[in-house]
């Protein structure tokens, strides 16, 4: 029998759940769809459209130029497929956002009811989110509990799959358009530095998890926080289109550390456990995306100020912190983490801007943009989320830069127009004397911004719009 393998988030040929499967079941006709029928601000980023180019045509290449590429609605162009190559299975791993469940609840029984047999996997998640309640059966909403006692006592993970050792491809035309047809790639070249940062595909996401297992992986715990040295495995753009499993990684670190209880190796691995729960959050909370967690926040005074946002976009803020984050961001489509939350909250508390502005930005200028963690993060940044950073805690910019940025290292790599600033200054300049100035060659609010705010008085004002909502 011949089944449609359907490609979705899970770009890869190893540890390919369906994929086994519909090699065990005969032959296959391998499928992606650029799914036209999401909402439309769900629709893929430029960063994100990049790096589906590059992971598309890499998959196309382990599938020996197998794969058939689509742009459209797959309620109507699955049933046409599966006619038009006489397949009698579909299989696909299962995705989590809310329209995705809506759309495949509907395929599935649809195909179903046309005589097809219709098998969903999991193929991107370590425990999902279905499978793991409180004692009372209800949903976590904190991140520990969720963790340690939901899922380390669940079953263990599923132990990543053997590939299949032959897959037959069944004889048919290819009757897709193309990856170069979808349009992904932008018109105007703004990718350079894109290009040279990230190997999309299953090959560079191995290339990666070997790198960070051999030089990083030990030292995670301390050097996770320092934004200047590549302390973390950066597989999240991998992770998100699924061109490595989180099995895949759990157990390569088992398989390289041991059970240790090292404290770097447990650390990321409940790393890998804070994506898990925002897929559980996704999951039982589907409005978070677009709503408060908290509904307290509902009445809270958000500022709209089109030309604060736009600075903090382009990282022209006068905060060499934030700034350098913001071009990170730009010119790499990554932000370290670290970084990514001392961004968040300047512009959430210090601008005083709604966190779906920073959501929608992130959304677009992310390779690793996730409907799952970035909502959630951006809700834990604002405090409005499930298990969020409390309001109150409003971080300081210039304390954070001089706290995990010491030498300054990161901010000279992103603002090199601060560059020959000494350490004392290179987080406020504001501070330095003119003579110092000078001698950087630095000029305030002329080759590089004075600061947009003021951090006190705009942490006091942030603090008053909590006290507001707080009763
Ligand atoms: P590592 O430190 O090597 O961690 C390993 C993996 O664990 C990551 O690849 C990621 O899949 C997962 N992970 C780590 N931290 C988190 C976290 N806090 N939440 C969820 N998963 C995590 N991550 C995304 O994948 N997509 C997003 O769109 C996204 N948006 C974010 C927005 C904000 C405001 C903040 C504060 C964080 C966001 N994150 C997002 C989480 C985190 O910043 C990134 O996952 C991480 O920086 C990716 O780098 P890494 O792969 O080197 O991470």
């Amino acid at each position: 029998p011949t089944s449609i393998m359907w490609f979705r988030q899970d770009l890869r040929v190893k540890d390919n759940p369906a994929l086994n499967a519909a090699c065990d079941l005969g032959k296959i006709v391998p499928v992606y769809i650029l799914d036209t029928s999401s909402p439309e601000n769900r629709k893929p980023g430029g960063a994100s459209k990049w790096w589906l180019h590059q992971s598309l045509q890499s998959l196309n290449e382990r599938l020996n130029g197998h794969l058939q590429v689509f742009k459209g609605d797959p309620n109507t162009l699955l049933p046409d497929l599966m006619n038009a190559f006489g397949a009698e299975h579909i299989v696909w791993n299962r995705c989590y956002e809310p329209w995705q469940i809506n759309r495949d609840k509907a395929l599935k029984s649809a195909l179903s009811d046309q005589g097809y047999k219709v098998q969903s996997y999991n193929g991107s998640l370590l425990w999902e989110p279905m499978t793991i309640s409180k004692g009372d059966g209800g949903a976590y909403k904190v991140y520990t509990p969720y963790y340690r006692k939901g899922c380390l006592k669940a079953t263990e993970p599923r132990f990543p799959k053997v590939p299949p050792a032959r897959i037959t491809y069944a004889d048919v035309n290819n009757q897709g358009q193309g990856i170069d047809a979808l349009s992904l790639m932008p018109d105007i070249n703004w990718y350079d530095t894109i290009d040279a940062t990230w190997t999309p595909g299953e090959e560079g996401a191995a290339t990666r998890l070997q790198r960070f297992i051999e030089d990083a992986a030990k030292q995670y715990k301390d050097d996770r926080d320092i934004p200047s040295v590549e302390g973390t495995s950066r597989l999240s753009a991998h992770l998100h289109f699924g061109e490595m499993s989180p099995n895949q990684i759990w157990y390569a670190i088992k398989d390289a550390f041991g059970n240790t209880d090292d404290k770097s190796i447990d650390t990321f691995l409940s790393e890998l456990g804070w994506r898990e729960f925002s897929y559980y959050l996704l999951y039982h909370f589907p409005t978070i995306p677009n709503k408060n967690f908290n509904d307290k926040f509902n009445d809270f005074p958000w500022r709209s100020s089109k030309s604060d946002l736009t600075a903090w976009q382009q990282g022209k803020t006068g905060i060499p912190i934030v700034d350098a984050g913001m071009r990170q961001l730009w010119q790499t489509g990554y932000m370290h983490n670290r970084i990514r939350m001392v961004a968040g909250s300047f512009l959430v508390k210090n601008l005083l801007i709604d966190w779906r502005e920073g959501e929608k930005w992130f959304w677009d200028c992310l390779v690793d943009a996730d409907l799952a963690s970035n909502s959630a993060s951006w809700q834990w940044v604002a405090g409005s989320g499930a298990d969020a950073a409390p309001y109150f805690r409003i971080f300081n910019p210039v304390l954070q830069g001089e706290k995990f940025d010491k030498e300054g290292h990161y901010v000279r790599e992103f603002c090199p127009e601060l560059s020959k600033l000494p350490n004392k200054y290179i987080h406020k300049p504001w501070e330095a004397p003119e003579d110092i100035l000078n001698k950087a060659q630095v000029s305030l609010g002329d080759n590089y911004p004075s600061p947009l705010v003021d951090l006190k008085a705009t942490r006091r004002r942030a603090l008053d719009a909590f006290d507001s909502i707080k009763g």
